[in-house]
């Protein structure tokens, strides 16, 4: 596996488009504590290629700006997805989780990152919480071509109940033969606030980083196993 990474901010690699483009929250979804997943509508369609990010503003807080993963390949419908992870104190991100509503209205300056699959060789592709974000936009925009290398997707999270977006990951898998996704969580048992019933899982040993390491593995719906 080949991956590009991209410019993490400030980089030569922006948009040729103007600083600023707005779009309205169509839908909130909350998969879990820590976890908003937000749907936007632009008004003019953004400029961006899979796995880019763009600088983010929301209305309940003015004039501070955040990278945001797009969780969508670029569309002419304007869709726009993003997942935010709630991080404790956070400004921007909490508010999101706590605040966030249908119609309110979204700023978004610049676009960069170079993250994109590099030839025909098979690709993995490992994502952790909301680092699903880009790999789903590289795989939507994949799926819309006949011919693609073969790709594992490995989705990890700290606990079951902590994995999220099944519902896409699943059809996705099942419609595109090249497409295998793998779910890996750290333990075998959500936290007591997440509330759900414990699942069973093969225990295994994948990679040395220190969250993955021990891990315990599933097959997932998703990879048709
Ligand atoms: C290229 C890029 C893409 C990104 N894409 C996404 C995305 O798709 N989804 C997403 O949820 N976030 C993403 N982020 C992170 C995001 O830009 C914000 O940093 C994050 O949402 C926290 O912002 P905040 O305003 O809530 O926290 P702040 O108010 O800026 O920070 C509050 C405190 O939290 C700490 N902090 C900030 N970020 C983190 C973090 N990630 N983990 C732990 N502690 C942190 C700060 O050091 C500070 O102490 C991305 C960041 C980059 C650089």
């Amino acid at each position: 596996m080949k991956l590009l990474t991209g410019v993490m901010r400030g980089g030569a690699h922006s948009d040729p488009t103007p600083a600023r483009r707005t779009a309205r929250v169509v839908e909130v979804l909350r998969p879990h504590p820590g976890l908003t997943v937000v749907r936007l509508i632009a008004d003019e369609p953004l400029l961006f290629r899979p796995g880019q990010y763009v600088e983010t503003q929301i209305p309940q807080v003015p004039r501070q700006w955040r990278p945001l993963s797009l969780a969508m390949p670029p569309n002419t419908q304007g869709q726009l997805e993003f997942h935010i992870r709630a991080v404790p104190g956070g400004y921007l991100s909490s508010t999101v989780h706590g605040e966030t509503r249908r119609g309110d209205v979204w700023q978004f300056g610049q676009v960069h990152g170079l993250l994109r699959p590099d030839g025909d060789r098979p690709l993995t592709m490992i994502a952790g919480g909301t680092g699903l974000a880009p790999m789903k936009s590289i795989l939507l925009a994949m799926a819309m071509s006949g011919d693609n290398p073969d790709v594992h997707l490995l989705v990890g999270a700290r606990s079951p109940g902590l994995l999220y977006d099944s519902q896409s990951l699943a059809p996705l898998a099942a419609t595109n033969p090249w497409l295998k996704v793998t779910q890996v969580t750290d333990a075998r048992r959500d936290p007591w606030w997440l509330k759900r019933p414990a699942t069973a899982y093969r225990a295994c040993h994948c990679g040395t980083a220190h969250w993955w390491t021990p891990c315990r593995i599933s097959i997932s719906p998703a990879a048709g196993s």
